[in-house]
């Protein structure tokens, strides 16, 4: 068995996209980042990386690299699934955070999970996500911010 834990931060501003595990969410407020911002996605992705003590996601896709400007977080999740399974491990189970103030995450969820699933090659019930609001307080709770964290256990195939 091997641990693995990411967590993952984006600045919101008004207009943009609020890209979520793969899933478009109606916001007033999206996140920005240079790729599509997708904070489950790049913690998830970071968590199997660590499992795996394989670097993290800016040292395979780094900011700074005119690829991934826009990118969709699906590139990174499938890389670091294909590294997981070239190492012979599997997914035992997820459990992760978003802290969002607002839009409700609920209605998503689901959706979410389902594309977690599918990517990380487990059943549903294998992948959970809660989330949590800022309580008005810090960058979360004053909607200027989202977070996002994994973690994840890992088998031997
Ligand atoms: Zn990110």
């Amino acid at each position: 068995m091997r641990i693995g834990f990411g967590n993952d931060i984006h600045k919101l501003e008004f207009g943009k996209p609020l890209i979520l595990g793969g899933v478009e969410i109606p916001s007033e407020f999206g996140a920005v980042g240079h790729s599509d911002a997708d904070a489950l996605f790049h913690a998830v992705t970071d968590a199997i990386l660590g499992a795996l003590a394989l670097g993290d996601i800016g040292s395979h896709f780094s900011d700074e690299d005119e690829r991934w400007k826009d990118a969709d977080s699906l590139i990174f999740l499938k890389e670091s699934v294909r590294l997981m399974k070239e190492n012979d491990f599997q997914i035992e189970n997820v459990d992760s955070i978003i802290s969002l103030e607002k839009p409700k995450l609920r209605p998503y969820s689901e959706k979410m999970r389902e594309n977690l699933a599918r990517e990380l090659d487990v059943e549903i019930t294998q992948i959970s996500i809660k989330a949590k609001t800022g309580e008005g307080l810090d960058a979360i709770g004053t909607s200027r911010a989202i977070k996002a964290e994994a973690c994840i256990l890992l088998r031997k195939s």
